[in-house]
This record gives structure tokens, C-alpha cells and sequence, in this order.
């Protein structure tokens, strides 16, 4: 396989001058979490899943886009650590030439006992999803009793030496949007930073939406009541709002995709586990890149790549009321 030198490579950009840095990779879209927003009656294996990509290929496709100017992949799914190759298929992204940050989301599943393996595979950057710091509402909310396990990870995550590590919550109306102010009680006096995220619109999810969704703004307006403040954006920062405060380690960002100018500072791609490039979480199918991960010359896969992000589109369409075609964020990686 060649390998290019930082000086040879030439960024990937669209048509709107959109740099990508930052790949997501699902491993799997099979969960065992059925988390209300994402799958409520559990993960269903349809008639005829394709499988998924094989570490082989994983290397290959992070290479492509490594050659590319992507240097940070997120392992995401489904549950990317019911990967029983997990830890394999992360070393095997670590020694990609190019990629110098690897980060992970899952729902913290087994992650009590394997944080520190993680961590020793390469992974230095974790998302675990805590949507409730009660243990009733999140056994209510993810179907399973495992709130206290799940906090037992993320001290893990913190004795095992992650540069990062941010706790993600879906902020949903009626269910856990009166927790705000312990959720960032309890990152403040911890090294951690949180996440919330708006509940995104998917086929499969609409009235949950309807019904649920409560707007980013609304809650960096009590954020910003609170003394935190908005951190500069960085040059070459995702879509977040991020927010700091004088006593608080961690930050708190604000994931908003309903928000205006939302897509302008996209940065990202995605993979799905049976090897199709996603342009935008919200688009209408992916393009299949499989065939091209058969051989080590990645030449062709860039080309493929190249081409397609060229005729990327300039936003979403969820204003317009148009999810695309993503049945649930597991279908693709979150
Ligand atoms: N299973 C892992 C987990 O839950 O962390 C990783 C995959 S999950 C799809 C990635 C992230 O997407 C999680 O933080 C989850 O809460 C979030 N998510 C899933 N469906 C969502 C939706 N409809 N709206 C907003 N966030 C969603
Ligand atoms: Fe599973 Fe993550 Fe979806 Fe919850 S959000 S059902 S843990 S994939």
C-alpha cells in the first residue's frame, strides 16, 4: 500500500469550500440498548443484512481517507463494542499512517472492564451516552437497569488516561429536560465535558419527535443565565456550541442541527458498516464504496470519494421537514 507524505496530500473539500478532517466509522448497527429516541422496540436484525466490513477492509477505507487529510475517525454504530474484533479493528486504525486521534461513542457497555484495554488499543478520546443521572429514567429510557454500571465505566474511562471524555445526552421534553442543572453539576466537578443533543428527526422516529424535542438554543440560554459562556470557535471545529465556565474543567457543548448555519462548518463523513459513505446524517441513502475496499490500492476508492463530496449538499433539508432516509442514527453511526 503506498503511503503519502503530509506534503503530497490534497485536502478534501466540496463544492462550498467544506474542509473534511474528521471521519465516522460505524462498525455495526446491532445494539442491545433500546433507547427510546433511536431503537425502541430493540435492535431487529432485518431478512438480509449485509455484513460488515471486516478489519481488512476497515484499513483500507481509513487509509483512503487518511490519504485524504483525515486524521481523527470516531468508532461509533449500533454498539461498536459488540464488535467481538473491536479492540483489533481499533489498533488497526491506530496504525493507519496519518490518523492521530481516535475516539469512540458507545453506551458504555462493558466499558467498566475494558476502558483501560480501549485505551492501550489507541483510543484516546470516548463519548459515553448518560441521557439521566436517575436510575429509573434511564433503565425507562435505554431499557436497561444499568445506570450505576454505566457511571462505574465512566470512572474507568477517567483512572485509565483518556485525553477526552464527554458524557452525551439526548435532551428530551418531558423525560429528562428538568435534569439540566445536576447533568452540569455533575461534569463541573468532575474532568468531564457533556453533550447535549437535540433529538434528531428520523424515519423512524417522528412522533417521538414531535412530541420530545427541545430546542439547542433554548438551552444554551439557561447555560449562558448560568455564567457559562460561549468559547471561541476554533478553526476547524464541528458543528457544537461550546461553552465554558471560570469553574468548570470540562465544557459543555450543544449539538443543535435545527439551529441556523448548522451544515456550514460540516467536517465530517461517515461510513456505515456495510461500507457505504454517508455525506450527511440526514441524506437520502449512502453510496457503496465496498467493491473498492478489495485491494490495497486506494487509489480508486479516493477517486470514488473525491467525487461524490464534490456534490456534497449545501445543508440538510429537516427544515423542510425531510429527515432523509436514515431509519434510526444505529442504521449509520450517530
Ligand atoms: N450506541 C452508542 C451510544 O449510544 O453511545 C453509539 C451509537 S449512538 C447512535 C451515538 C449517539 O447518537 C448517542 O449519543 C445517542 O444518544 C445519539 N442518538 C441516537 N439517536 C438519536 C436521535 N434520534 N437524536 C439525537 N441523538 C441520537
Ligand atoms: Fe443503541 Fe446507541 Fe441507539 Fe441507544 S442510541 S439504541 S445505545 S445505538
Amino acid at each position: 500500500m503506498t503511503i503519502s507524505r503530509a506534503s503530497d496530500i490534497l485536502p478534501l473539500s466540496d463544492a462550498i469550500g467544506r474542509r473534511f478532517e474528521y471521519l465516522r466509522l460505524s462498525l455495526t448497527e446491532v445494539c442491545n440498548f433500546s433507547c427510546t429516541y433511536c431503537l425502541p422496540d430493540g435492535y431487529k436484525k432485518p431478512c438480509q443484512r449485509p455484513a460488515e466490513l471486516t478489519v481488512e477492509e476497515i484499513r483500507r477505507a481509513v487509509t483512503g481517507f487518511a490519504q485524504m487529510g483525515l486524521w481523527k475517525v470516531r468508532l461509533t454504530g449500533g454498539e461498536p463494542t459488540l464488535r467481538r474484533d473491536f479492540d483489533e479493528v481499533a489498533r488497526a486504525v491506530a496504525s493507519v499512517p496519518g490518523v492521530r486521534r481516535i475516539a469512540m461513542t458507545t453506551n458504555g457497555y462493558r466499558l467498566a472492564e475494558r476502558a483501560q484495554i480501549w485505551r492501550d488499543c489507541g483510543i484516546s478520546a470516548i463519548n459515553i451516552s448518560v441521557d439521566s443521572l436517575d436510575p429509573a429514567r434511564f433503565a425507562a429510557i435505554t431499557g436497561h437497569d444499568r445506570l450505576s454500571e454505566v457511571l462505574r465505566g465512566v470512572e474507568a474511562a477517567q483512572n485509565a488516561g483518556f485525553d477526552s471524555i464527554k458524557l452525551n445526552a439526548v435532551l428530551m421534553r418531558g423525560v429528562n429536560d428538568d435534569e439540566l442543572a445536576a447533568m452540569v453539576d455533575f461534569v463541573t466537578t468532575r474532568d468531564l465535558s457533556l453533550r447535549f443533543i437535540e433529538v434528531m428527526r428520523t424515519n423512524d422516529n417522528a412522533a417521538f419527535f414531535d412530541q420530545h424535542h427541545v430546542a439547542g438554543q433554548s438551552v444554551i440560554d439557561r447555560l449562558e443565565a448560568a455564567g457559562w459562556q460561549r468559547l471561541p470557535r476554533v478553526a476547524g471545529a464541528g458543528p457544537a456550541v461550546e461553552l465554558g465556565h471560570s469553574h468548570a474543567r470540562g465544557r459543555i457543548g450543544i449539538i443543535a442541527p435545527y439551529s441556523r448555519d448548522f451544515c456550514s462548518s460540516c467536517n465530517r463523513l461517515r461510513m456505515a458498516s456495510d461500507g457505504k459513505l454517508h455525506l450527511c446524517l440526514f441524506g437520502d441513502g449512502g453510496i457503496d464504496v465496498r467493491p473498492l475496499l478489495a485491494a490495497d490500492d486506494v487509489a480508486p476508492l479516493i477517486a470514488r470519494i473525491r467525487a461524490a463530496v464534490g456534490a456534497k449538499a449545501p445543508a440538510h433539508r429537516l427544515h423542510d421537514g425531510n429527515s432523509g432516509s436514515t431509519p434510526h442514527l444505529a442504521s449509520i453511526g450517530g
